[in-house]
């Protein structure tokens, strides 16, 4: 199979602007290339800016300065209406902590991507059962999130993230919040997902988690300080 490249980033710059006259440099120059179908563990300690960058490549939010070519598109020269089509045709989110609407039913959270796409009600509730089958949880459509585990509701937001199939998950410490064997769940669910070619791109702190990915990027000091196999960085740790 011929390889595309789905995110490619170039001397992003990231500085953080403060009231005061402050600022920090988080992102200073990071660049790399993602092809279809890896899976990527993004590593690096608290505050070595993993969230910002997934903030970028999600387009939650823009660099300072820099290239990001997101499935062959410069986001930059995208108008908003043109991103946010981009990032629902293209993009997954996975979240720390499930990010779900505690007053609205399960089926109502999953089929949210959904909404204003001039889908039919009962055709968005179909397609999150159809989902929430996918992710083993058939019959839970009508709970509210309270309801289930915290493996179960991350369950609920990888749902929510695969409904208009997406080309990339960008997960940001999904098992955070999770006990090891949930964890373990999770990071299987994904290793399935990748299997079935979804690239996924997950940020982590525990090589346990990053273990499941093929390729690891870790970041420090605003740059990256290691590209290559997870396992042969991890065996390296351990001379
Ligand atoms: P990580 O996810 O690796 O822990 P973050 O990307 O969340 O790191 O944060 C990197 C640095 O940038 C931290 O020092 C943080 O305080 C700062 N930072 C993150 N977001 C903002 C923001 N919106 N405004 C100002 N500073 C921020
Ligand atoms: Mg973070």
């Amino acid at each position: 199979m011929p390889q595309k490249t789905v995110v490619e980033v170039n001397n992003l710059k990231k500085t953080y602007y403060m009231p005061g006259g402050m600022s920090q440099n988080v992102l200073k120059g990071v660049s790399f290339q993602i092809e279809e179908g890896e899976f990527v563990a993004i590593m690096g300690h608290s505050g070595s800016g993993k969230s910002t960058l997934m903030n970028t490549l999600g387009c939650l939010d823009r660099p300072t300065s820099g290239t990001y070519l997101l499935d062959g598109k410069e986001i930059s020269k995208l108008s908003d209406e043109e991103l946010a089509l981009v990032r629902g045709r293209t993009l997954g989110f996975v979240f720390q902590n499930f990010n779900l609407l505690m007053k609205r039913t399960i089926a109502d959270n999953v089929s949210l991507p959904l909404l204003y796409q001039g889908i039919s009600k009962t055709q968005m509730y179909t397609r999150a059962k159809a989902m929430l089958e996918k992710v083993g949880l058939a019959g839970y459509e009508n709970r509210i999130p309270n309801q289930l585990s915290g493996g179960m509701q991350q369950r609920v937001a990888i749902a929510r993230a695969l409904i208009n199939n997406p080309k990339i998950i960008l997960a940001d410490e999904p098992t955070g919040n999770l006990d090891s064997q949930t964890s373990d769940e999770i990071m299987t669910f994904f290793q399935s997902l990748n299997k079935q070619g979804i690239t996924i791109i997950l940020v982590t702190h525990e090589p346990d988690v990053a273990m499941y990915a093929k390729r690891l990027i870790r970041i420090a000091d605003g740059v990256v300080e290691y590209d290559g196999s997870v396992k042969e960085y991890m065996e390296r740790q351990h001379v």
